[in-house]
Protein backbone atom coordinates (compact mmCIF):
# COMPACT_ATOMS: atom_id res chain seq x y z
CA UNK A 1 0.00 0.00 0.00
CA UNK A 2 2.51 2.43 1.25
CA UNK A 3 4.99 1.45 -1.35
CA UNK A 4 2.44 1.95 -4.11
CA UNK A 5 1.70 5.54 -2.38
CA UNK A 6 4.92 6.23 -2.88
CA UNK A 7 5.23 4.71 -6.29
CA UNK A 8 2.33 6.68 -7.34
CA UNK A 9 3.32 10.26 -5.61
CA UNK A 10 7.10 9.80 -7.76
CA UNK A 11 4.70 9.64 -10.70
CA UNK A 12 3.13 13.34 -10.38
CA UNK A 13 4.78 16.40 -12.15
CA UNK A 14 7.43 18.04 -9.72
CA UNK A 15 7.89 22.05 -9.67
CA UNK A 16 11.35 23.29 -11.73
CA UNK A 17 13.17 25.30 -9.33
CA UNK A 18 10.05 25.83 -7.16
CA UNK A 19 7.98 26.74 -9.69
CA UNK A 20 4.93 25.23 -11.90
CA UNK A 21 5.75 27.46 -15.48
CA UNK A 22 6.13 30.58 -14.48
CA UNK A 23 4.24 30.38 -11.36
CA UNK A 24 5.01 29.70 -7.88
CA UNK A 25 8.60 31.11 -6.55
CA UNK A 26 9.66 31.90 -3.15
CA UNK A 27 8.77 36.03 -2.59
CA UNK A 28 9.14 36.00 1.08
CA UNK A 29 11.92 37.98 3.43
CA UNK A 30 15.28 36.62 4.02
CA UNK A 31 14.98 35.95 7.33
CA UNK A 32 12.00 33.00 6.16
CA UNK A 33 14.33 31.94 4.12
CA UNK A 34 16.06 29.01 6.10
CA UNK A 35 12.75 28.07 7.57
CA UNK A 36 11.52 27.08 3.93
CA UNK A 37 14.76 25.72 2.71
CA UNK A 38 14.31 23.33 5.88
CA UNK A 39 11.30 22.32 5.14
CA UNK A 40 12.04 22.23 1.38
CA UNK A 41 14.58 19.68 2.23
CA UNK A 42 12.61 17.64 4.88
CA UNK A 43 9.54 17.30 2.28
CA UNK A 44 11.77 16.04 -0.26
CA UNK A 45 13.17 13.38 1.78
CA UNK A 46 9.79 12.54 3.43
CA UNK A 47 8.26 12.06 0.08
CA UNK A 48 10.44 10.01 -1.01
CA UNK A 49 10.56 7.69 1.85
CA UNK A 50 8.12 4.53 2.22
CA UNK A 51 7.62 5.05 5.95
CA UNK A 52 6.80 8.57 5.72
CA UNK A 53 3.71 7.36 3.35
CA UNK A 54 3.20 4.40 5.79
CA UNK A 55 2.76 6.20 8.57
CA UNK A 56 0.74 9.03 6.50
CA UNK A 57 -1.29 5.90 4.91
CA UNK A 58 -2.40 3.88 8.18
CA UNK A 59 -3.35 7.75 9.78
CA UNK A 60 -5.52 8.30 6.63
CA UNK A 61 -7.63 4.71 7.28
CA UNK A 62 -7.93 4.51 10.89
CA UNK A 63 -8.29 8.06 11.95
CA UNK A 64 -9.95 10.11 8.57
CA UNK A 65 -11.79 6.84 6.79
CA UNK A 66 -10.28 6.62 4.16
CA UNK A 67 -10.73 5.55 1.58
CA UNK A 68 -13.72 8.02 0.66
CA UNK A 69 -16.53 6.69 -1.15
CA UNK A 70 -16.69 7.15 -5.17
CA UNK A 71 -20.80 7.39 -5.09
CA UNK A 72 -22.76 6.50 -8.25
CA UNK A 73 -25.90 9.66 -7.92
CA UNK A 74 -28.55 7.89 -10.36
CA UNK A 75 -30.83 10.79 -9.62
CA UNK A 76 -28.76 13.65 -10.24
CA UNK A 77 -27.21 11.86 -13.04
CA UNK A 78 -30.95 11.67 -14.50
CA UNK A 79 -31.05 15.19 -13.63
CA UNK A 80 -28.24 16.76 -15.26
CA UNK A 81 -28.18 14.03 -18.25
CA UNK A 82 -24.69 12.52 -17.78
CA UNK A 83 -23.39 9.64 -15.67
CA UNK A 84 -22.01 11.28 -12.56
CA UNK A 85 -20.16 9.68 -9.71
CA UNK A 86 -19.69 12.34 -6.17
CA UNK A 87 -15.94 11.49 -5.06
CA UNK A 88 -17.33 11.62 -1.06
CA UNK A 89 -14.48 13.65 0.81
CA UNK A 90 -18.05 14.78 3.08
CA UNK A 91 -17.66 11.55 4.71
CA UNK A 92 -14.11 12.21 6.66
CA UNK A 93 -13.76 12.88 9.85
CA UNK A 94 -14.44 16.54 10.43
CA UNK A 95 -16.45 16.34 7.29
CA UNK A 96 -13.99 18.03 4.22
CA UNK A 97 -11.10 17.34 2.43
CA UNK A 98 -8.59 19.52 5.08
CA UNK A 99 -8.00 16.94 6.84
CA UNK A 100 -5.95 14.52 4.21
CA UNK A 101 -3.44 17.61 4.12
CA UNK A 102 -3.37 18.30 8.17
CA UNK A 103 -2.30 14.67 8.42
CA UNK A 104 0.45 14.54 5.80
CA UNK A 105 1.99 17.98 7.48
CA UNK A 106 1.41 16.89 11.35
CA UNK A 107 3.42 13.57 10.21
CA UNK A 108 6.17 15.42 8.30
CA UNK A 109 6.36 18.43 11.70
CA UNK A 110 7.13 15.29 13.86
CA UNK A 111 9.47 13.76 11.70
CA UNK A 112 11.07 17.42 11.50
CA UNK A 113 11.48 17.83 15.52
CA UNK A 114 8.97 20.70 15.28
CA UNK A 115 7.06 20.53 18.38
CA UNK A 116 4.27 23.29 18.49
CA UNK A 117 1.71 23.80 14.85
CA UNK A 118 0.34 27.08 13.71
CA UNK A 119 -1.99 27.99 10.42
CA UNK A 120 -3.61 31.15 9.66
CA UNK A 121 -7.63 30.36 8.62
CA UNK A 122 -10.27 32.68 7.02
CA UNK A 123 -13.93 30.62 7.80
CA UNK A 124 -11.86 28.28 10.66
CA UNK A 125 -12.20 24.99 8.37
CA UNK A 126 -8.45 24.98 8.36
CA UNK A 127 -8.04 25.91 11.95
CA UNK A 128 -10.22 22.90 13.29
CA UNK A 129 -8.64 20.44 10.93
CA UNK A 130 -5.06 21.96 11.84
CA UNK A 131 -6.83 21.79 16.13
CA UNK A 132 -7.83 18.60 15.19
CA UNK A 133 -4.39 17.15 14.34
CA UNK A 134 -2.68 19.32 17.11
CA UNK A 135 -4.80 17.33 19.53
CA UNK A 136 -4.25 13.90 17.94
CA UNK A 137 -0.43 14.60 17.50
CA UNK A 138 -0.58 16.06 21.35
CA UNK A 139 0.50 19.49 20.19
CA UNK A 140 0.37 22.92 21.03
CA UNK A 141 -1.55 24.83 18.08
CA UNK A 142 -2.00 28.74 17.79
CA UNK A 143 -3.79 29.68 15.06
CA UNK A 144 -4.33 33.00 13.50
CA UNK A 145 -7.61 34.28 12.42
CA UNK A 146 -8.75 37.64 11.23
CA UNK A 147 -10.70 39.98 14.13
CA UNK A 148 -13.79 39.81 11.42
CA UNK A 149 -13.99 36.25 10.89
CA UNK A 150 -13.63 35.49 14.70
CA UNK A 151 -17.00 37.06 15.00
CA UNK A 152 -18.67 36.04 12.07
CA UNK A 153 -17.33 32.03 12.55
CA UNK A 154 -18.03 32.12 15.82
CA UNK A 155 -18.91 28.64 15.98
CA UNK A 156 -15.82 27.41 14.36
CA UNK A 157 -13.61 29.53 17.18
CA UNK A 158 -15.45 27.34 19.62
CA UNK A 159 -14.61 24.06 18.21
CA UNK A 160 -11.04 24.81 18.04
CA UNK A 161 -10.74 26.09 21.68
CA UNK A 162 -12.66 22.78 22.76
CA UNK A 163 -9.61 21.52 20.75
CA UNK A 164 -7.36 22.76 22.64
CA UNK A 165 -5.99 25.49 20.26
CA UNK A 166 -5.16 29.20 21.12
CA UNK A 167 -7.00 31.30 18.34
CA UNK A 168 -5.48 35.05 18.14
CA UNK A 169 -7.97 37.41 16.95
CA UNK A 170 -5.85 40.25 14.05
CA UNK A 171 -6.74 43.13 14.17
CA UNK A 172 -3.92 44.80 11.39
CA UNK A 173 -5.43 45.19 7.79
CA UNK A 174 -8.80 44.62 6.49
CA UNK A 175 -9.37 41.67 9.51
CA UNK A 176 -9.66 38.84 7.30
CA UNK A 177 -7.98 36.20 6.12
CA UNK A 178 -4.68 37.80 3.91
CA UNK A 179 -3.96 39.73 7.21
CA UNK A 180 -4.30 36.89 9.45
CA UNK A 181 -1.88 34.68 7.09
CA UNK A 182 0.83 37.83 7.20
CA UNK A 183 0.64 37.53 11.30
CA UNK A 184 1.30 33.45 10.94
CA UNK A 185 4.44 34.25 8.86
CA UNK A 186 5.85 36.64 11.51
CA UNK A 187 5.07 34.26 14.04
CA UNK A 188 7.31 31.60 12.12
CA UNK A 189 9.97 34.31 11.33
CA UNK A 190 10.14 34.75 15.32
CA UNK A 191 9.56 30.99 16.47
CA UNK A 192 11.42 29.10 13.37
CA UNK A 193 13.47 26.72 15.72
CA UNK A 194 10.46 24.38 17.29
CA UNK A 195 7.89 25.68 14.88
CA UNK A 196 6.01 23.91 11.94
CA UNK A 197 3.74 26.20 9.98
CA UNK A 198 0.37 24.39 8.49
CA UNK A 199 -0.73 25.94 5.21
CA UNK A 200 -4.31 25.19 4.30
CA UNK A 201 -4.56 25.19 0.38
CA UNK A 202 -1.96 24.76 -2.44
CA UNK A 203 -1.22 28.39 -1.86
CA UNK A 204 1.52 29.98 -0.21
CA UNK A 205 5.43 29.90 -0.91
CA UNK A 206 7.31 26.74 -2.40
CA UNK A 207 7.46 23.99 -1.00
CA UNK A 208 3.34 24.25 0.10
CA UNK A 209 1.64 24.80 -3.34
CA UNK A 210 4.08 21.00 -4.16
CA UNK A 211 3.59 19.30 -0.86
CA UNK A 212 -0.44 20.30 -0.15
CA UNK A 213 -1.29 18.98 -3.91
CA UNK A 214 0.71 15.59 -3.19
CA UNK A 215 -1.00 15.02 0.01
CA UNK A 216 -4.46 15.76 -1.45
CA UNK A 217 -3.43 13.78 -4.43
CA UNK A 218 -5.10 11.14 -2.41
CA UNK A 219 -8.53 12.01 -3.52
CA UNK A 220 -7.48 12.10 -6.99
CA UNK A 221 -5.10 8.70 -6.89
CA UNK A 222 -8.32 6.93 -5.19
CA UNK A 223 -11.19 8.22 -7.45
CA UNK A 224 -9.04 6.85 -10.98
CA UNK A 225 -8.91 3.96 -9.38
CA UNK A 226 -12.41 3.36 -8.08
CA UNK A 227 -13.79 4.73 -11.36
CA UNK A 228 -11.34 2.22 -13.53
CA UNK A 229 -13.22 -0.56 -11.43
CA UNK A 230 -16.51 0.99 -11.18
CA UNK A 231 -17.27 1.74 -14.32
CA UNK A 232 -14.36 -0.25 -15.86
CA UNK A 233 -12.80 3.22 -17.58
CA UNK A 234 -11.47 6.38 -17.34
CA UNK A 235 -14.22 9.70 -16.60
CA UNK A 236 -14.56 11.88 -19.19
CA UNK A 237 -14.87 15.11 -16.87
CA UNK A 238 -13.60 15.59 -12.76
CA UNK A 239 -15.32 19.05 -12.09
CA UNK A 240 -14.25 20.51 -8.31
CA UNK A 241 -14.31 23.87 -6.50
CA UNK A 242 -11.55 26.25 -6.25
CA UNK A 243 -10.78 28.58 -3.94
CA UNK A 244 -7.39 28.04 -2.88
CA UNK A 245 -7.42 25.00 -5.25
CA UNK A 246 -6.15 22.05 -3.02
CA UNK A 247 -9.26 19.93 -3.13
CA UNK A 248 -9.79 20.66 -7.05
CA UNK A 249 -5.23 20.09 -7.46
CA UNK A 250 -6.08 17.01 -5.25
CA UNK A 251 -8.48 15.48 -7.43
CA UNK A 252 -6.87 16.62 -10.93
CA UNK A 253 -3.22 15.76 -10.49
CA UNK A 254 -3.64 11.99 -10.71
CA UNK A 255 -6.14 12.48 -14.48
CA UNK A 256 -3.25 15.50 -15.55
CA UNK A 257 -1.30 12.95 -18.37
CA UNK A 258 -4.39 11.26 -19.58
CA UNK A 259 -5.46 13.75 -22.24
CA UNK A 260 -8.86 12.47 -23.17
CA UNK A 261 -10.30 13.70 -19.51
CA UNK A 262 -11.74 17.22 -19.18
CA UNK A 263 -10.72 18.79 -16.26
CA UNK A 264 -12.54 21.75 -14.72
CA UNK A 265 -12.36 24.01 -11.94
CA UNK A 266 -15.63 26.01 -10.96
CA UNK A 267 -14.67 29.69 -8.73
CA UNK A 268 -17.15 31.46 -6.99
CA UNK A 269 -18.94 34.37 -9.09
CA UNK A 270 -20.19 36.20 -6.02
CA UNK A 271 -22.86 38.49 -6.68
CA UNK A 272 -21.74 38.63 -10.82
CA UNK A 273 -18.10 38.37 -11.98
CA UNK A 274 -19.36 41.91 -13.68
CA UNK A 275 -20.22 43.54 -10.13
CA UNK A 276 -16.89 42.89 -9.13
CA UNK A 277 -18.05 41.33 -5.67
CA UNK A 278 -16.70 38.05 -6.44
CA UNK A 279 -13.96 35.51 -5.72
CA UNK A 280 -13.20 34.49 -10.04
CA UNK A 281 -9.00 35.25 -9.66
CA UNK A 282 -8.22 32.91 -12.44
CA UNK A 283 -11.37 34.09 -14.19
CA UNK A 284 -11.01 37.57 -13.75
CA UNK A 285 -7.79 38.65 -11.86
CA UNK A 286 -4.52 39.02 -12.86
CA UNK A 287 -0.59 37.76 -12.68
CA UNK A 288 0.57 38.99 -9.20
CA UNK A 289 1.92 37.99 -5.87
CA UNK A 290 0.45 37.10 -2.99
CA UNK A 291 1.51 35.04 -0.07
CA UNK A 292 4.96 34.13 -1.51
CA UNK A 293 4.04 32.92 -4.57
CA UNK A 294 2.93 34.24 -8.33
CA UNK A 295 -0.42 33.39 -9.30
CA UNK A 296 -2.91 35.13 -10.24
CA UNK A 297 -4.54 37.64 -7.61
CA UNK A 298 -7.20 39.91 -7.09
CA UNK A 299 -6.54 43.48 -7.50
CA UNK A 300 -8.10 46.72 -7.21
CA UNK A 301 -7.91 49.80 -10.08
CA UNK A 302 -5.03 51.11 -8.10
CA UNK A 303 -3.00 47.92 -7.63
CA UNK A 304 -3.64 46.63 -4.22
CA UNK A 305 -5.34 43.15 -3.41
CA UNK A 306 -8.41 43.53 -3.45
CA UNK A 307 -11.51 41.84 -1.53
CA UNK A 308 -12.84 38.84 -2.32
CA UNK A 309 -16.55 37.88 -2.14
CA UNK A 310 -18.86 34.23 -2.04
CA UNK A 311 -21.47 33.20 -0.18
CA UNK A 312 -19.08 30.16 0.63
CA UNK A 313 -16.40 31.69 3.09
CA UNK A 314 -14.20 28.77 2.02
CA UNK A 315 -14.17 30.04 -1.51
CA UNK A 316 -13.58 33.40 -0.20
CA UNK A 317 -9.79 34.35 -1.26
CA UNK A 318 -8.09 36.81 -3.58
CA UNK A 319 -5.32 34.33 -4.75
CA UNK A 320 -5.07 30.65 -6.10
CA UNK A 321 -2.49 28.22 -5.80
CA UNK A 322 0.21 28.70 -8.68
CA UNK A 323 -0.16 25.22 -10.60
CA UNK A 324 -3.84 26.04 -10.97
CA UNK A 325 -2.57 29.44 -12.92
CA UNK A 326 -0.04 26.99 -14.81
CA UNK A 327 -2.82 25.03 -15.90
CA UNK A 328 -5.41 27.68 -16.79
CA UNK A 329 -1.88 28.52 -18.93
CA UNK A 330 -1.70 25.82 -20.37
CA UNK A 331 -4.86 25.10 -21.32
CA UNK A 332 -4.91 21.73 -19.41
CA UNK A 333 -7.62 22.56 -16.92
CA UNK A 334 -10.63 25.26 -17.90
CA UNK A 335 -11.82 27.57 -15.35
CA UNK A 336 -15.79 29.03 -14.89
CA UNK A 337 -17.28 30.42 -12.09
CA UNK A 338 -20.49 30.23 -10.78
CA UNK A 339 -22.74 32.79 -8.48
CA UNK A 340 -24.27 32.70 -4.55
CA UNK A 341 -27.41 32.25 -6.36
CA UNK A 342 -26.63 29.20 -8.73
CA UNK A 343 -24.78 28.00 -5.56
CA UNK A 344 -27.43 27.81 -3.50
CA UNK A 345 -29.56 25.99 -6.33
CA UNK A 346 -27.52 23.14 -6.71
CA UNK A 347 -27.02 22.45 -3.06
CA UNK A 348 -30.76 22.16 -3.20
CA UNK A 349 -30.68 20.30 -6.56
CA UNK A 350 -28.02 17.77 -3.98
CA UNK A 351 -30.11 17.38 -1.58
CA UNK A 352 -33.70 16.60 -3.08
CA UNK A 353 -32.08 13.97 -5.58
CA UNK A 354 -29.72 12.61 -3.89
CA UNK A 355 -30.25 13.41 0.31
CA UNK A 356 -26.87 14.82 0.38
CA UNK A 357 -26.49 18.11 2.04
CA UNK A 358 -23.13 19.52 0.89
CA UNK A 359 -21.26 22.41 2.08
CA UNK A 360 -21.84 25.54 0.07
CA UNK A 361 -18.10 25.71 -2.22
CA UNK A 362 -18.50 21.96 -3.12
CA UNK A 363 -22.40 23.37 -4.26
CA UNK A 364 -20.28 25.91 -6.71
CA UNK A 365 -19.21 22.54 -8.62
CA UNK A 366 -22.00 20.68 -8.56
CA UNK A 367 -23.47 24.12 -10.31
CA UNK A 368 -21.14 23.84 -13.14
CA UNK A 369 -22.80 19.90 -13.66
CA UNK A 370 -25.25 21.28 -16.53
CA UNK A 371 -22.56 22.97 -18.82
CA UNK A 372 -19.96 20.04 -18.37
CA UNK A 373 -22.56 17.39 -19.16
CA UNK A 374 -23.90 19.30 -22.14
CA UNK A 375 -20.09 18.86 -23.41
CA UNK A 376 -19.62 14.85 -22.15
CA UNK A 377 -23.06 14.07 -23.21
CA UNK A 378 -25.48 11.44 -21.99
CA UNK A 379 -23.18 8.15 -21.83
CA UNK A 380 -20.24 10.44 -20.31
CA UNK A 381 -18.60 9.76 -16.98
CA UNK A 382 -18.35 13.13 -14.64
CA UNK A 383 -16.74 12.71 -11.22
CA UNK A 384 -17.57 15.63 -8.95
CA UNK A 385 -15.04 16.23 -5.99
CA UNK A 386 -17.49 16.33 -2.92
CA UNK A 387 -15.07 18.75 -0.98
CA UNK A 388 -17.75 19.01 2.30
CA UNK A 389 -20.82 18.78 4.30
CA UNK A 390 -23.08 21.55 4.38
CA UNK A 391 -23.67 21.55 8.38
CA UNK A 392 -21.59 24.60 8.95
CA UNK A 393 -23.36 26.40 6.47
CA UNK A 394 -26.64 25.82 7.23
CA UNK A 395 -27.54 29.01 8.84
CA UNK A 396 -26.33 31.05 6.15
CA UNK A 397 -28.47 28.94 3.74
CA UNK A 398 -31.51 29.52 5.93
CA UNK A 399 -31.25 33.14 6.03
CA UNK A 400 -30.76 33.33 1.82
CA UNK A 401 -33.84 31.61 1.59
CA UNK A 402 -35.91 33.55 3.73
CA UNK A 403 -35.02 36.66 1.89
C1 LIG B 1 -11.80 25.12 2.39
C2 LIG B 1 -12.80 24.44 1.54
C3 LIG B 1 -12.78 24.58 0.12
C4 LIG B 1 -11.83 25.47 -0.60
O1 LIG B 1 -10.48 25.19 -0.46
P1 LIG B 1 -9.61 24.54 -1.63
O2 LIG B 1 -8.21 24.69 -1.14
O3 LIG B 1 -9.87 25.30 -2.88
O4 LIG B 1 -10.04 23.13 -1.75
C5 LIG B 1 -13.70 23.85 -0.61
N1 LIG B 1 -14.62 23.06 -0.01
C6 LIG B 1 -14.68 22.91 1.33
C7 LIG B 1 -15.72 22.03 1.91
C8 LIG B 1 -13.78 23.60 2.15
O5 LIG B 1 -13.85 23.45 3.48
Amino acid sequence: MSRGTLDAIASLPEPVRGRFGEFGGQYVAETLMPAIAELELAWRAARGDAAFWAEVDALLADYVGRPSRLYRARRLSASVGADVWLKREDLNHTGAHKINNCIGQAVLARRMGKRRLIAETGAGQHGVATATVAALFGLPCEIYMGAEDVVRQALNVERMRLLGATVHAVESGTRTLKDAMNEALRDWVTNVGDTFYLIGSVAGPHPYPWMVRDLQSVIGREARAQILEGAGRLPDACVACVGGGSNAGGLFAPFIADAGVQLVGVEAAGEGVATGRHAATLGAGRVGVLHGSKSYVLTRPDGQIAHAHSISAGLDYPGVGPEHAAWKEQGRVRYVARTDDEALAALERLARTEGILCALETAHAIAALDEVAAAVGPTGIIIVGLSGRGDKDMVTVAQRRQT
